[in-house]
């Protein structure tokens, strides 16, 4: 396959569009649906904008002419997921032969699931992984240009591509990719073998990014990584996470920043310090603590113990006490015993959560953890995952109603999908509150009055 530019390739693709246009009598029109985290979603509003460039009018429906999934693998359910929607979305191809099908992402990156998607899914047009989204512009053309399946996964990034087109979700805010990879290699994660090596973004492309974003109207920006903590290193002139921070909170336009994911083992004194201080950065942490109990956090490679982790949550708590705090908790992990899950409920009692994401362990091929013994049986997880969902639900309930009665600034989101005469906007501190007012607030600071807490959010008026 030749290797043309970007902007050549989306060219060329621009002329094919035109022509499938001209066959059809009508604009093509093109989907990308997206699974997993905000990283995948960042990198689907990449697929978007070149999809647009190309000429291709974007919709939600999987019947469309060019369909892109853009797939997750971080548990099995996400695989199946995909495999279900692909199979939905064959039945379209048979009944529109010119349609194309694509698929991207961290699924793609496991030799197996291409084995399976070469066998039992031969209508799919396209294949590539998670280092190569950059020449999805020369793939499209392919693609366009003959038919057949093209595959081209890469083991490891050549490259980290700047300024491709981007097509957002939102006009008032954006994801912006930090970093990417991770050397972490917590023994159940598969994402270091799909995402690859941790590597930085330079401080002054990122700046650059958040200042173009600012200069469009987006007033709040969330930094991306898998372990943000430990952006720089690698850089040629590195500097800190907090460093970053300082430098984006001087650009005009951009009032809110927000970041994710931290990773306790890297997080520091200087970045809650730099947290506290800021008028600017939110005061939401989200520090996955996967397992309270010492002896599993070993045997998952997380380097740190339940002390360490307990003693950076109660800093975080004590030195910027309006912060919430959520986390991520695994139950179920090989070798885990009721006694190691009481760890973890010790945990949730001492730290008691904003919010918990909290979920069974599930097997991935190729993780040290898919090898080990001790595999907990489905049933057993279960019942220790209700225990611990009903924990963190006690003391999410309880930290959420502490800022009852006052008032506090929301940036409006999007009008209540439930009510259209309330708008719903999210504090800095990640909650949410619905409140009376119309879309023309969306993407504006205002001051709510929080009158109730219902659970995880409030219901409130402006003030
Ligand atoms: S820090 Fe651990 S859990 Fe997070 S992406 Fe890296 S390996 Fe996976």
């Amino acid at each position: 396959m030749n290797s043309y530019s970007v902007t050549d390739s989306i060219q060329r693709a621009k002329e094919l569009v035109s022509e499938l246009g001209n066959t059809l009598g009508r604009v093509p029109t093109a989907a990308v649906i997206t699974f997993g985290c905000q990283m995948n979603a960042r990198d689907s509003e990449k697929l978007t904008g070149i999809l647009i460039q190309a000429g291709f009018s974007i919709v939600e429906e999987e019947s469309a002419d060019f369909v892109i999934y853009n797939t997750c693998t971080v548990r099995d359910n996400a695989n199946q997921r995909v495999y279900g929607r692909l199979g939905v979305c064959g039945g379209f191809k048979k009944k529109n032969p010119h349609m194309k099908i694509a698929l991207c992402g961290c699924m793609m990156q496991e030799p197996s699931v291409i084995e399976k998607i070469k066998k039992s899914y031969r209508f799919v047009d396209l294949i590539f992984g998670t280092h190569n989204l950059y020449k999805f512009p020369e793939y499209l053309v392919s693609v366009l240009e003959q038919d057949g399946m093209i595959i081209d996964v890469w083991d490891k990034p050549d490259q980290i591509e700047e300024d491709l087109p981007v097509a957002r979700k939102y006009s008032f805010k954006s994801g912006v990719n930090i970093m990417f990879g991770c050397n972490n290699f917590c023994t159940y994660c598969i994402v270091p073998y799909v995402r690859g090596r941790e590597r930085s973004r330079e401080p002054k492309e990122i700046i650059r990014e958040c200042e173009r974003l600012a200069s469009e109207g987006v007033v709040e920006v969330m930094l991306l990584g898998q372990n943000v903590n430990s952006y720089g290193r690698g850089l040629e002139n590195p500097i800190s996470f907090p460093e970053l921070l300082k430098e984006i909170e001087k650009i005009e336009g951009i009032k809110r920043i927000r970041f994710m994911t931290s990773h306790p083992k890297d997080l520091s004194d200087e970045l809650i310090e730099v947290v506290k201080n800021s008028d600017k950065i939110c005061k939401h942490i989200h520090l996955p603590l996967q397992s309270g109990s010492s002896k599993i956090l070993k045997a998952m490679n997380r380097c740190y113990d339940k002390e360490k982790y307990l003693a950076l949550a109660k800093k975080i708590r004590e030195e910027i006490p309006d912060a919430s705090i959520t986390t991520d908790i695994i139950i179920g992990f090989p070798g885990e015993t009721p006694e190691d899950v009481d760890e973890t409920i010790d945990v949730i009692r001492q730290v008691e959560y904003d919010n918990a994401f909290t979920f069974i362990y599930s097997k991935r091929t190729g993780t040290p953890a898919a090898a080990m013994e001790n595999q907990v049986p489905e049933e057993e997880s279960h019942v220790q995952f209700d225990r611990v969902l009903a924990e963190v639900q006690k003391y999410a309930k309880k930290q959420s109603s502490r800022f009852e009665g006052r008032v506090m600034e929301a940036l409006v989101e999007e009008v209540n999908e439930n009510d259209p005469s309330l708008v719903t906007g999210r504090l800095s501190n990640n909650i949410i509150v619905h409140f009376p007012g119309d879309e023309s607030l969306i993407g504006k600071f205002v001051n709510v009055k929080l009158n109730e807490c219902k659970g995880f959010y409030y219901l409130g008026e402006i003030q």
